[in-house]
């Protein structure tokens, strides 16, 4: 498409979008009586109207029933879960028996490696992105030590080469590579948090296999976002959390897949509790853990019914947009953003911006990285006072992420417009 950088055309792009009234499905915050440019998505995305409804659903039933909640009314808690299975199996890709949800993110990651990171004298190394998001460094170096290596002896970061930002597909190809016979497991982002990355997985999963380790994803930034295939790419296993582009509330319940080759696997070592337990005799409180044959006996705790109705809230939405929707107008949104941007940074006497997400399409989602090269803290605060909310992350980068669901077409043109006023401040 041809693009125009114009009032009038943003809204034509708005116009002729389908999706443009999920926007009132959401709600979209006001600080001092004006409404905001909220492109953050990425970190904690915007509360649906329906969130609060269905939470009181649940707050109800509690009320009228106390622990019968789990058995009785129209959607009994311990049903509940299934509701979410459907929409997230079709967001990650996944069979519905693939798919748990439970606890949190790097809750679910310690887990999984208990089942997916079996060190031996000869098989330790794990491969993962150099400055991954630090709860996954902090998880991975404690949870190495755990098991009673050094993490420095095991860990192997790949990092981009000196000089650029993105890591290349065929260092971490060499990298598994060199590694063959000592790799135990390659644990990956889908798409990183910092740079806006998107990573071959299907590429990254076949080469690690195929050198006999296992495979990981951490989609905390992929999942809602583009679109993932876990099952088909034959990943081992994959966990997400449901608060950034997957708009259920902060803190809010994560996931986890875990391929259906290893349901029947009762070897796998795991870390146990009784809501993993085969579910047609759970209540028989019996002893020995017999765990039920699916990624659901993974889970450990009673659920939540709170955060879970918030989730399905929120999956709801995606599943009445439509996914394939959703990617189209993912793709036109942050081609219009890339082009308003382009243009913007040729009109300064010098660049001021330098992207480092990468631009082909098929690398990223929906946030673009800014690593600002004059004046950018100070950029980001007049950014805020003009009601834009992104994110700073030292020590120079703005991060924005307009989404498919809430944003729209003439917010990115302001974007930029407020952008260019800002450039033309004299900043010190
Ligand atoms: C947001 C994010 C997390 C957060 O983990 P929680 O356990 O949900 O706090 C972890 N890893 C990555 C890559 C993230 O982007």
């Amino acid at each position: 498409m041809q693009f125009e950088n114009t009032e009038a055309f943003a809204c034509q792009l708005d116009q002729q979008d389908e999706l443009r009234s999920f926007r009132d499905q959401f709600i979209i915050p006001v600080i001092d009586g004006r409404q905001q440019i909220y492109f953050l998505g990425n970190s904690l995305g915007l509360q649906p109207v329906r969130t609060a409804a269905y939470m009181q659903q649940v707050m109800n039933k509690w009320a009228n029933y106390g622990v019968e909640g789990f058995f009785m009314g129209e959607e009994p808690w311990l049903q509940y879960h299934d509701r979410l299975i459907q929409p997230l199996a079709h967001i990650v890709g996944a069979l519905p028996q693939e798919v748990v949800v439970m606890n949190q993110l790097t809750v679910n990651l310690h887990l999984l490696l208990v089942s997916f990171y079996q060190p031996d004298q000869k098989r330790n190394k794990i491969i993962c992105e150099a400055k991954a998001f630090p709860s996954d460094q902090y998880m991975l170096e404690t949870h190495v030590k755990y098991c009673g290596f050094n993490p420095g002896d095991v860990i192997i970061e790949v990092a981009p080469r000196p000089g650029e930002h993105i890591i290349r597909q065929e260092d971490i190809l060499q990298t598994i590579e060199e590694h063959k016979d000592e790799l135990a497991l390659v644990l990956w982002g889908g798409l990183n948090y910092y740079t806006g990355q998107l990573f071959d997985m299907a590429a990254i999963t076949k080469a690690a296999q195929a050198v006999g380790a296992k495979v990981g994803f951490d989609l905390a930034h992929a999942a809602g976002n583009i679109p993932l295939q876990l099952h088909d790419w034959h990943v081992d296993f994959a966990a997400w959390c449901s608060y950034k582009y997957l708009n259920s509330g902060p803190g809010g319940i994560g996931g986890a897949y875990i391929h259906e080759r290893y349901h029947n696997d009762t070897s796998l070592p795991r870390f146990a509790g009784w809501w993993g337990y085969d579910k047609a005799t759970r209540f028989l409180m019996q002893k020995g853990f017999n765990p039920t044959r699916s990624a659901e006996g993974w889970q450990l705790s009673t659920p939540a019914p709170l955060l879970y109705a918030a989730h399905r809230a929120a999956l709801e939405i995606f599943m009445e947009a439509g996914f394939d929707r959703l990617q189209k107008k993912r793709q036109l949104l942050n081609n219009w953003l890339w082009f308003l941007l382009d243009e913007l940074n040729q009109q300064q006497q010098e660049p001021v911006i330098e992207f480092i997400t990468p631009r082909p399409e098929n690398e990223r989602g929906c946030q673009v990285s800014m690593l600002m090269l004059q004046n950018g803290k100070q950029v980001f605060d007049e950014l805020a006072k003009a009601g834009v909310i992104v994110d700073w992350r030292e020590p120079n980068v703005i991060r924005l992420a307009p989404v498919p669901l809430y944003n729209t077409f003439e917010e990115v043109w302001q974007f930029t417009n407020i952008l260019r006023q800002i450039l033309q401040l004299q900043l010190v």
